[in-house]
């Protein structure tokens, strides 16, 4: 495969600017038309709005299990960022393709895209899959509508491969991650008149600790996989809002939290402590003052965590097409969870570095594009046999 032809479409999409709250369409398009133009069905699987779609494309005979490259199309906004140009036009330099998406995770879609001549060239014994997706960024989202329609087909993939950017390492899990909004719902009145009302931003303050408690709890003495950078699962508090004036008690207090759990641990028993905690401690104590007063729990997002048998058949296939005998677990969330939980064995591996992902000037070396080309190379190699 050359590296040129996988430059030449990074560039094309890195031009759509599919920040996750834009629509996807005009990207899904092009790679429409580059598909059409080699003669590749493909579908649509989209969003309720219409606005955004996943694609989903075969190369090779239907009715076969064959394997998913899965990759999602949007990328993180660059509002506030320092870029030294823009972002939405790829340069080059140095060895270096610089702009938004080029690591996080176009590149990957290039090298897909870029493949796809190489699937044709021969016939297949087993279809390769591409599952291009929408609204990963903001929780993994768009996936699953896919993930649905995978579930209801007759012929399950034996395999998928998510290249989010490991520098071509294979990836054989990541953490789950579950986050909440809650809304603490008090009683206001003159602050000089304090214990006649109920502080809602003193109870969302306890809730908070609570939570800080069950993290300190899990780092000192919490399962461990030391796979993971943060071996033990985690949890925190990232914003609050209550209160308008001092000489107020505040009747509302919003926060959101989040855990992030190694397979071990289990997010509904983590959740469960804190609602429990709300619901057994600290509203009792605030009805007694308000009966109307409470604390409302509202998921906001989360995805499964990845945790795949390094013996798994398409982790042994990875190390092998990636020439690697290692294998690692990453601190970021992917679609590989939920992938792997609806049957299909995942892998994480894909070029860049997701140290370049999310800020100013992101850049892929275009070395890694040309590793993950050869790796795709051999995959199709693998689904000729
Ligand atoms: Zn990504």
């Amino acid at each position: 495969m050359s590296v040129r032809k996988t430059v030449e479409i990074l560039e094309a999409l890195v031009g759509f600017d599919t920040t996750s709250r834009n629509s996807n369409l005009a990207l899904i398009s092009w790679v429409e038309s580059y598909l059409d133009g080699l003669g590749v069905g493909h579908e649509r699987v989209l969003d309720p709005t219409g606005t955004k779609s996943n694609l989903w494309a075969t190369v090779g005979p239907a009715g076969v299990p064959g394997y998913i490259l899965s990759g999602h199309t949007d990328v993180v906004p660059v509002d506030g960022q320092d870029w030294s140009h823009d972002p939405f036009d790829l340069i080059e330099r140095d060895g270096h393709v610089y702009g938004r998406g080029a690591a996080d995770m176009k590149g990957y879609l290039a090298c897909c895209l870029a493949a796809v001549p190489g699937m044709l060239a021969s016939p297949l014994k087993r279809p390769l899959h591409l599952a291009f997706s929408y609204d990963e960024e903001v929780g993994c989202i768009g996936v699953r509508g896919l993930i649905a329609q995978l579930a209801r087909a007759p012929v399950k993939p034996i395999g998928c491969f998510v290249g989010e950017p490991t520098e071509m390492s294979v990836v054989i899990g990541h953490k789950a991650k579950r986050s909440l909004r809650v809304t603490v719902h008090g009683k206001t009145c003159h602050s000089s008149l304090a214990p006649l009302g109920v502080n809602a931003v003193e109870y969302a303050a306890r809730l908070i600790v609570k939570i800080r408690e069950i993290n300190d709890r899990l780092a000192r003495s919490g399962a461990r996989d030391p796979l993971y950078d943060v071996p033990h699962t985690t949890g925190h508090t990232g914003t609050v809002q209550g209160g308008t004036a001092l000489n107020i008690v505040p009747d509302a207090c919003i926060f959101e939290f989040e855990f992030r759990s190694i397979a071990a641990d289990s997010l509904d028993a983590l959740v469960d402590e804190v609602t429990s905690y709300a619901r057994d401690v600290l509203e009792p104590e605030m009805k007694k003052v308000a009966p109307e007063a409470g604390i409302v729990f509202e998921l906001k997002s989360g995805f499964p965590g990845l945790d795949v048998s390094p013996q798994a058949d398409v982790i042994r296939l990875a190390k092998r097409l990636a020439g690697q005998t290692d294998h690692g677990k990453v601190a970021y969330g992917t679609e590989a969870g939920l992938f792997d939980g609806a049957g299909i064995p995942t892998v994480v591996i894909g070029p860049g570095s997701i140290d370049q992902a999310h800020k100013a000037d992101e850049f892929i070396a275009v070395s890694e594009l040309e590793k993950c080309g050869k790796f795709l190379d051999g995959l199709v190699a693998h689904c000729r046999n």
